[in-house]
C-alpha cells in the first residue's frame, strides 16, 4: 500500500513535469506567483532549464555570418562581401510605399512580413494611421553617396548597411517619420513588430549600437529572434555581442 501511493506521487511529479516540457515557444511562462519556486519547485526547476535549451536551440538555427542569413549582424566589423546580391528579390506593393512608388524592394520574405505588419497596424487604428515605407534596399553606390555628407553615427559605410541587404525599412506613419517620443505609433511598433520578425536595430545610442537612435528604422531578423530581443529587452548588436562573439 504504502509503495503504491510512493509511486502514485512520483507519477504526479513526472506528469507535472511533462506538461512543463511541452512549453515550447519563446514567450516567458506566465509567472503567477512572486516565488514561484517554493509553490512549485519542480515546475520552477525544468521551466528554467527548459529556456535554456530553448536559447541554444535556436542559436543553432540562426546564421549570423553568412550574406543571405536574416540574421546577418552587419558593423564595421561585420560587412557584405563587395558582390553580395540576394537572389529572392520582389517589389514592394505600392500600397505600402511613401508616394506609392513602386521602385522599393526586398526580399519576398521581407516583404510578406512587412505587408502583413502594415494590414495589422492599419486595423489597429480603425485605418487612420498608414505605416509606409520610405527607404528600403540602397545600393552601395547610393550608401556611398549618402556617406559622403552624412556621420559614421548616423549612415553606415558600404556594405556594412543593413539596407544594402536587403533586409531593412525607414518607416513612415501617415507620411511623417517615426519618432521616440511618437508613443501612439512608435509603442505600438515596439509592442507588436516582433511578431512580425521586425527589430528597431538602433535604440541605445553608439555605445551600443555603433549608431544613434532612430525609431523610423527596423529589419527583419526573424520572428524568434526578434521575439527573444524584444522580451529581454535587447538590441541585436547588443546580443551579438553578449551572446555570439565577443567585443574584444
Ligand atoms: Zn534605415
Amino acid at each position: 500500500m504504502k509503495k503504491s501511493i510512493i509511486l502514485l506521487f512520483w507519477w504526479m511529479i513526472i506528469f507535472a513535469g511533462n506538461n512543463v516540457f511541452s512549453f515550447q515557444n519563446l514567450a516567458p511562462a506566465p509567472i503567477n506567483f512572486q516565488m514561484p519556486w517554493i509553490y512549485n519547485p519542480i515546475s520552477w526547476f525544468y521551466e528554467q532549464r527548459t529556456k535554456e535549451e530553448i536559447e541554444k536551440e535556436m542559436i543553432s538555427k540562426m546564421d549570423f555570418y553568412s550574406d543571405d542569413s536574416f540574421q546577418k549582424f552587419l558593423d564595421d566589423k561585420h560587412p557584405l562581401s563587395w558582390n553580395y546580391e540576394a537572389n529572392d528579390i520582389v517589389k514592394i506593393n505600392s500600397d505600402f510605399t511613401s508616394n506609392k512608388s513602386s521602385n522599393f524592394m526586398l526580399r519576398k520574405k521581407v516583404a510578406e512580413m512587412f505587408e502583413w505588419m502594415a494590414r495589422a497596424f492599419s486595423n489597429e487604428f480603425w485605418f487612420k494611421a498608414k505605416l509606409t515605407i520610405n527607404s528600403a534596399r540602397r545600393s552601395q553606390k547610393l550608401q556611398r553617396q549618402l556617406i559622403s555628407n552624412c556621420s559614421v553615427w548616423r549612415c553606415a559605410k558600404p556594405w556594412t548597411s543593413e539596407h544594402e541587404a536587403w533586409l531593412a525599412l525607414d518607416l513612415w506613419v501617415n507620411g511623417w517619420n517615426i519618432k521616440a517620443w511618437d508613443w501612439k505609433y512608435y509603442q505600438r511598433l515596439v509592442d507588436n513588430a516582433h511578431n512580425y520578425g521586425f527589430h528597431n536595430s538602433y535604440q541605445k545610442w553608439m555605445a551600443v549600437d555603433g549608431k544613434i537612435v532612430e525609431p523610423r528604422h527596423w529589419r527583419y531578423v526573424w520572428v524568434e529572434l526578434a521575439t527573444y530581443l524584444h522580451d529581454h529587452n535587447q538590441t541585436f548588436a547588443e546580443y551579438f555581442y553578449e551572446n555570439i562573439e565577443s567585443k574584444i
